[in-house]
């Protein structure tokens, strides 16, 4: 039977690359520095299927946190497929657009964040806007997200960000790791010190690929917070006011606004960066997020993953320990997530591509 997941990035940029020629689409490879654990070439790739002269472009890219392109590369092979027997079909004058693998680095290596340990979605600035900074109050939980240690099966972590979080509040540790951070380039959410190989690819080719239409609706895939195997449209604040219109084309009870009443609202975020540039294009972006397990387990997985990564010797079994505890938590293994979460994630693509 068809199954969409792939096991490395390897074998799923293999297959995407596939079905995107199957489909008659144009198909681009856009090679990164770099080399993925087998010795396979870095690349983002890009799947243009449908009108040549659109009126409307549906963006959909995975992987900007290399580790959850396991599952937003299974969401676009699976509509691939879908496409290809039939089961969906793009309505005259509208391009679909694919993004694989916009973090190959992290996708290939099971890293949340690129080769310079950088969240991409807190990356792209403005030119003239600093790299630097950290949110209010973000020295209260550095030490606790970020010990200079390999990992320990000692250290009680989940107690400890309990008792963070009754000390400082609840909106200390999300702004932490919500806002992102431009100091720490070994921390968590750490946003770089300059735009990233990812960042300038998407910030130089995006309304190539989206051909000049005159309607742009992005989705960008996204794992690890909500409810299991449930999903959320988050709108962040340069789209907020059109929450309508979201929640018109969308399961209305699943929009939701983000970030618009914290004063430290989230940088360098990706489709503000394409919000603010869209020249000629009404540009309309929400992530689309699908909830693994709960906050403090998934907190747990990047910290320790994080630890490893900077402070293990290379092979170390805490490191696998900590690469595979990460993974579970941004595309679990169990077939029922992958099935309810697959099946939601492209009913909602399609929902995109035909209404959008
Ligand atoms: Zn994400």
């Amino acid at each position: 039977m068809f199954d969409p997941f792939s096991r490395s990035y390897a074998a799923a940029r293999e297959r995407f690359r596939e079905a995107a020629r199957a489909a008659a689409g144009v198909l681009q490879g856009h090679t990164l520095a770099g080399h993925g654990p087998d010795g396979c070439e870095l690349a983002v790739d890009v799947a243009l299927v449908g009108a040549r002269n659109p009126r409307r472009a549906i963006v959909v890219s995975s992987g900007l946190h290399g580790v959850e392109g396991y599952f937003g590369s299974a969401v676009q092979l699976g509509w691939l497929r879908r496409l290809r027997e039939g089961a969906s079909s793009i309505p005259g004058g509208t391009l679909v657009v694919l993004l694989h693998a916009v973090n190959p680095f992290g996708f290939a290596w099971q890293r949340r964040a690129n080769e310079h340990n950088v969240d991409l979605n807190r990356n792209f600035l403005d030119d003239g806007e600093s790299y630097g900074g950290v949110p209010e109050h973000y020295y209260r939980v550095h030490d606790l997200l970020n010990p200079p240690t390999p990992p320990s099966r000692l250290d009680a972590f989940r107690l400890r960000a309990v008792w963070a979080v009754r000390r400082h509040g609840l909106s200390v540790l999300q702004d932490a790791v919500a806002t992102g951070q431009y100091e720490h380039p070994r921390g968590l959410f750490f946003g770089g010190r300059e735009a990233a190989a990812s960042t300038r690819l998407v910030q130089e080719g995006f309304w190539e690929w989206t051909r000049g239409a005159e309607q742009v609706v992005h989705l960008d895939l996204h794992t690890g917070l909500g409810l299991y195997a449930d999903y959320r449209l988050l709108i962040e604040p340069p789209h907020a006011h059109d929450l309508g219109w979201y929640r018109s084309r969308f399961d209305p009870e699943r929009v939701v606004a983000v970030g618009g009443d914290t004063p430290y609202a989230a940088r360098g975020v990706m489709g503000a960066w394409l919000a603010r540039h869209a020249a000629r294009s009404a540009y309309r972006f929400a992530c689309l997020e699908f909830g693994t397990y709960g906050p403090l387990r998934v907190l747990a997985a990047l910290r320790a993953e994080n630890r490893a990564h900077h402070h293990s010797m290379p092979g170390a079994s805490a490191h696998g320990r900590a690469r595979r505890g990460l993974v579970e938590c941004f595309c679990p293994a169990s077939r029922l997530w992958r099935r309810k979460a697959l099946g939601r994630a492209l009913e909602v693509v399609g929902q995109a591509v035909r209404d959008g």
